[in-house]
């Protein structure tokens, strides 16, 4: 019986998760991702378009993506002491971190509630991961943070910043205490950089355990698949021994070439992004019942009366919108849900949507 044979041989921690779950969005307006709701001026997409018949498609890509590499150096402003390695999306880099450092008894710690692939990937390669509750207020418990480094000596730290599902940004005292505590790496995950005035990207290289993560999705390129790693040259080069060769593809490497070309654009769209989101907050705070959280993402985490947030979420897309339900019973995102900014317009039929759930 095959069910025999796979009892048997899958790892029980494999067994024991459920695969990432992306919800179908068609037809509905959607906000539960995090992306840029934006599309690109009809002119650039012509002049995009001009670039491909450049790819060799019958040859492998770049192994090093030097060009593309080199365009992010300057685009991001990464320190030129540092290395720089590329993943198929974030997601992967932080893969490659886990297979460089997993081992038995190896642990990988993060605050929590945080970005849930932290926890995936520490399954996935065998790694024991150690959550730290948030406060109430969703800040960085200094002390638990500290003392769950001396008991637990984590090979490796991962720190959303801001933070993904809570959209704040972690006091700077006590990263930097944690960074000085910790007898591993330390990640800073910048995804939502764009949306944030808070960054470790200049300050690579003042600790020799501290690595700069951030990916191209969430500022308007979720579907090229581009993440990038900055750091010391002493871990990136072992990470690079992972890193599988061809990883970023011919058509990512010559677009997102491109796009860094016109980042303007995406500083316009990402401005335009940041000015919703203040009002999008505003909106939700003149909602009776709804508690909305300060952001520095590209998203607004919210909460709703007690026991309503599936009812919520189901009447949210009843009316076409779909968002993110984050509501676990007795988890600090018990009655939670989580909001991706969009265009003005969609942000307002999301807003006149809630407000029709919640008073249907
Ligand atoms: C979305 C996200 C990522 C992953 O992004 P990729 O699309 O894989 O580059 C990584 N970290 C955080 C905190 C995120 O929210």
């Amino acid at each position: 019986m095959v069910d025999n044979r796979v009892q048997r041989w899958i790892r029980p921690e494999i067994r024991a998760l459920s695969a990432y779950h992306v919800p179908p969005a068609h037809g509905l307006i959607k906000l539960d991702a995090m992306e840029n709701p934006y599309s690109w001026p009809e002119t650039l997409q012509r002049d995009w378009l001009k670039t491909l018949p450049a790819a060799a498609l019958n040859r492998y890509p770049d192994p090093q993506a030097s060009a593309l590499k080199e365009r992010l150096r300057s685009v991001m402003a990464i320190p030129p002491a540092m290395d720089v390695i590329l993943g198929n999306g974030s997601d992967e880099l932080i893969q490659i971190i886990a297979m460089a450092l997993a081992g038995p008894e190896r642990v990988m710690l993060a605050p929590e509630p945080t970005f849930v692939m932290y926890r995936m990937i520490a399954a996935f390669t065998g790694m024991r991961f150690v959550g730290v509750p948030l406060r109430e207020d969703f800040a960085l418990d200094q002390a638990a943070m500290l003392d769950a480094i001396d008991r637990h000596q984590p090979a490796v730290i991962f720190l959303a910043y801001p933070n993904n599902p809570t959209g704040n940004v972690f006091d700077r005292a006590h990263v930097d205490a944690i960074i000085a505590r910790s007898p591993g790496l330390v990640v800073i995950d910048e995804a939502y950089h764009a949306f944030a005035d808070a960054s470790y990207m200049h300050e690579l290289g003042r600790a020799d355990n501290v690595v700069v993560m951030r990916t191209l999705s969430k500022m308007g390129l979720a579907g090229l698949r581009l993440g990038l790693l900055a750091g010391p040259p002493a871990w990136l080069s072992e990470f690079e021994k992972i890193r599988l060769p061809y990883n970023i593809n011919v058509l990512t490497q010559l677009s997102a070439d491109f796009a860094l070309q016109h980042h303007a654009l995406f500083d316009a769209q990402t401005a335009e992004i940041r000015a919703e989101r203040a009002s999008v907050l505003g909106a939700l705070r003149g909602i009776p019942g709804v508690r909305a959280y300060p952001s520095h993402a590209n998203f607004i985490l919210f909460r709703v009366r007690a026991g309503h947030a599936n009812a919520v979420f189901e009447g949210l897309k009843q009316r076409g919108v779909l968002i993110k339900n984050l509501h676990r019973d007795n988890s600090p995102l018990a009655d939670c849900l989580r909001v991706t900014i969009g265009t003005p317009a969609e942000n307002r039929q999301f807003i006149t949507a809630l407000d029709a759930t919640l008073t249907a």
